[in-house]
C-alpha cells in the first residue's frame, strides 16, 4: 500500500482494518465508529493534536513547501499518542489530506473558508490573517482537520440516535445535512482486489476523512442490517452494536467501575438497586402501619399522627432516592422514619 489512509474491507458483519496487506485486524461492524467518536479517543484526537500543533518546534520557520516533509513527520508522531490504531490512522489520514490540499492550492485560498468555520468549535485555532510561519500553516490545517472530525462525530451521533430511537431535533438536522453532503464526499477511494481463494473481486476502501468514513461504515451497516443501540445503564448511555437484538448494555468500561463493562456490571447494580428499593418500601410500609395503629388506639393524637403520615408521603420519594444513590444509608432512612413518632412524656 502506497498512499496514506485508513484501508478497510467489509465482510459478513465485520470491518477489517488493513494496516498492511498481510495483517488484518477485524472489528464487528459498527463498533469502530462507537470507539472512535465516543470517549477518550475522540478527546485525544482533538485536544492532544491541537496542543501538539501549537508546540510545533519549527513553528516560527517561514512557511515554505520545503518545510512540509518535516511537518509531516512531526504530525505523524503526534498521532501515535492515541493508542487505538484505526482512530490514529484515520486521524492522520484526514490531517495529511488537508495538508496536501492546502499546500497544493496555496494557504491563502483557505483563509476565508476557515474564518467561516469559527462557530464550529471552541478548539479551532483561527483566525489566521495570513500564513507566514509553519505554525500558521499547521494551525490552518488543524482547523480543517478538526471540522472533519466534528462532522464525523455529529453524523455518528445523529445516525446512532435515530437508529436507537432517541434522536433530538438537532440530530435530525445533522442527519439531513449529512445526507446532502454525502453527494460529494471527498476522500473515499475504492480499489478492487482479486481473492484467489474465493475467486471473487473484493473492494478495498481507502478513507481519509472522518465524515466519509462514517458514511461508508453506515452504508455497510444498512446493507447488513446492523443497528446502533444505546446502553441502558443510565450513567453510561453510550451507543454500541450487538448481535443479540435483546442486548441492553454496552461492552465499554462502565462509569461506575472502569475495570468492568456495563454488560458485566450493570445487571448487578440493577439487582442491588432493586433489593435496596424493596427494603426502603418495606420500611415505609412498616412506619405507616405503626402510625395507623397509634392513631387507632389514641384518637386524641390523630392530628399529630396525620402530620407524620403527610410528611412520609411528601418526602418518601426524595429520601428513597438518596438511599438508592448511596447518599444516606438504609439505617439513616429508618432513623428518619422512627423519628416520626409522638415522644412519650417522661416523668423526671
Ligand atoms: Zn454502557
Amino acid at each position: 500500500m502506497d498512499a496514506f489512509g485508513l484501508y478497510l474491507m467489509f465482510s459478513m458483519l465485520a470491518t477489517q482494518v488493513l494496516p498492511s496487506p498481510n495483517k488484518r485486524v477485524e472489528y464487528p461492524l459498527g463498533l469502530l465508529p462507537c470507539r472512535i467518536f465516543q470517549g477518550e479517543t475522540y478527546r485525544s484526537l482533538s485536544r492532544i493534536i491541537r496542543n501538539m500543533v501549537l508546540m510545533y518546534p519549527g513553528g516560527d520557520i517561514r512557511y515554505e513547501q520545503s518545510g512540509l516533509s518535516d511537518a509531516r513527520d512531526y504530525i505523524e508522531q503526534c498521532f501515535l499518542y492515541d493508542e487505538f490504531r484505526p482512530a490514529s490512522h484515520l486521524g492522520l489520514a484526514s490531517f495529511f489530506r488537508v495538508m496536501e490540499t492546502i499546500s497544493y492550492h496555496g494557504p491563502r485560498n483557505f483563509l476565508i473558508q476557515a474564518a467561516e468555520m469559527m462557530d464550529q468549535g471552541d478548539d479551532l485555532l483561527i483566525p489566521v490573517s495570513d500564513v507566514v510561519s509553519m505554525k500558521d500553516f499547521l494551525s490552518l490545517c488543524f482547523d480543517f482537520y478538526l471540522v472533519d472530525l466534528i462532522n464525523g462525530h455529529d453524523a455518528f451521533a445523529a445516525l446512532a440516535s435515530i437508529q436507537a430511537g432517541v434522536n433530538s431535533d438537532s440530530n435530525n438536522e445533522v442527519y439531513a445535512r449529512f445526507v446532502e453532503e454525502t453527494k460529494n464526499l471527498p476522500a473515499v477511494e475504492m480499489k478492487l482486489v482479486f481473492d484467489p481463494v474465493t475467486r471473487a473481486f473484493n473492494p478495498i476502501y481507502r478513507v481519509t476523512s472522518f465524515q466519509a468514513y462514517m458514511a461508508l461504515e453506515y452504508m455497510q451497516m444498512l446493507d447488513q442490517n446492523v443497528k446502533f443501540r444505546r446502553c441502558q445503564n443510565p450513567a453510561c448511555g453510550k451507543f454500541f452494536v450487538a448481535q443479540r437484538t435483546t442486548a441492553k448494555y454496552c461492552d465499554f468500561p462502565s462509569p461506575q467501575n472502569e475495570l468492568k463493562t456495563c454488560k458485566e456490571l450493570y445487571p448487578q447494580v440493577a439487582s442491588r438497586e432493586k433489593t435496596t428499593k424493596d427494603a426502603v418500601l418495606k420500611s415505609i410500609r412498616g412506619a405507616q402501619s405503626r402510625l395507623y395503629n397509634v392513631r387507632r388506639r389514641h384518637p386524641e393524637q390523630s392530628e399529630a399522627i396525620n402530620r407524620f403520615l403527610d410528611e412520609i408521603d411528601a418526602r418518601k420519594e426524595s429520601m428513597s432516592e438518596k438511599v438508592v444513590t448511596g447518599e444516606i444509608t438504609l439505617a439513616d432512612f429508618n432513623k428518619w422514619l422512627e423519628s416520626l413518632t409522638i415522644k412519650k412524656e417522661r416523668n423526671t
